[in-house]
């Protein structure tokens, strides 16, 4: 089988190189969000120019709710004067705001003072790209991405800029070929261009980040996401490079990549996998790590207790160690704290009582040390 997937990528590189060569208009990216304080692949909670925001559900309804930096409140987001916001029941109302109805889970996103969600509707099931002002008054519709089975966030990924949306594709299932492509949507005209694709059973690409105009993205078959392989799509050439294989996560900040090898470990390297440096041992199933970077510090998330042994002091080894450590004590007796993303001055979280109850919350950063302590936000109306 090993050898069948490798002939069809080296198949697919040659078509690759051979589109490229009648494609040499040259992508100009310009300004682009490059926020990497995603814990996981995507996001319900994300930070803002001047704050941060989440987006709740509840009976199947959206919305969306904004933590202010300076106070510990967490607000919903409306400009509407009288709006009542919520129903009785707790149920976002039609005519407010922050109302963004269903949507597929953990597709939040900011550039450039608009949030960026993506919305499902409940008859046809086409799921499109809408934006958000920081505001909550301006509602847009950016473009329309493809129908899906259901709300997961599995189907896409996407990286916005300010000419183009960059998206992957993979609507896959068990025992069936399908094509995972990587699209490019000119903001101006709403015009597509698949950039690459692959088939394969069950194909994916997903994860995708983009950095110095390069576009990263993770591509699995079988459903085997956890032992994927890392991609570079080169905009200046249209070339696709693979970088690693058998990685569950990654991060990249400027010209650096961090990735977390199953089975072996967290490495450290420049954008083409080269002089790397192993900074974490991790021989164990990590299914589920994550990585996470946010300023000169690295965040580990591994929701299967992966014990782990750091053997480089190159990158800050002993906050590493320190803000792993807090993570893995998430989960309490009476309460489980999610992380879902590493801001500037602290790590956004969801708290799960164990009685029933659901809060927004936040671990301060101090110097690059998180706090012990959790504080947990209530909702103000
Ligand atoms: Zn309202």
């Amino acid at each position: 089988m090993k050898k069948i997937l490798s002939i069809l990528m080296v198949l697919l590189g040659i078509s690759l190189v051979g589109c490229s060569k009648n494609k040499t208009e040259k992508i100009e990216v310009n300004a682009y969000s490059d926020s990497s304080g995603y814990i996981s692949q995507t996001t319900r909670a994300i930070e803002g120019k001047n704050g941060f925001y989440f987006i709740s559900t509840k009976f199947g309804k959206s919305y969306i709710e904004y933590m202010d930096p300076n106070y510990d409140e967490v607000h919903i987001l409306c400009s509407k004067i009288n709006c009542e916001h919520l129903s009785h029941e707790g149920v976002i109302l039609d005519d407010c705001d922050a109302n963004i109805g269903s949507v597929l889970y953990n597709s939040l996103n900011y550039f450039e003072n608009y949030l960026y969600y993506i919305g499902r509707d409940s008859a046809s099931y086409l799921c499109s790209l809408y934006k958000v002002s920081s505001d909550g008054s301006e509602h847009i519709k950016v473009c329309d991405l493809g129908i899906t089975p259901d709300e997961s966030n599995i189907y896409f990924s996407y990286v916005v800029t300010d000419n183009y949306i960059f998206y992957t594709q993979s609507i896959g299932s068990e025992n069936v070929k399908n094509d995972a492509s990587l699209i490019k949507v000119d903001i101006k005209d709403r015009s597509k261009e698949v950039l690459y694709h692959y088939e394969d059973m069950y194909a994916a690409l997903f994860d995708l980040k983009i950095s110095n105009n390069h576009l990263f993205f993770r591509k699995s078959s079988n459903n085997n996401l956890q032992y994927s392989q890392l991609c570079k799509f080169r905009l200046a050439d249209r070339k696709v490079d693979s970088i690693v294989d058998n990685i569950c996560s990654y991060t990249i900040k400027a010209d650096k990549l961090t990735y977390w090898k199953v089975e072996d470990g967290i490495y450290v390297s420049d954008i083409d996998g080269n002089n790397k440096s192993k900074i974490f041992i991790s021989d164990k199933n990590t299914m589920l790590g994550n990585i996470a970077n946010m300023g000169e510090n690295y965040y580990f998330e591994n929701i299967a207790n992966t014990s782990f042994d750091a053997t480089s002091e190159n990158i800050s080894g002993e906050l590493i160690q320190d803000k792993l450590q807090s993570i893995i004590q998430l989960k309490q007796e009476e309460q489980m704290i999610l992380p879902l993303y590493v801001a500037r001055d602290r790590v956004l979280v969801e708290v799960w009582k164990k009685g029933g109850g659901h809060y927004k919350g936040y671990y301060k950063i101090q110097e690059g040390i998180l706090d012990n302590n959790v504080v947990i936000v209530d909702c103000i109306k």
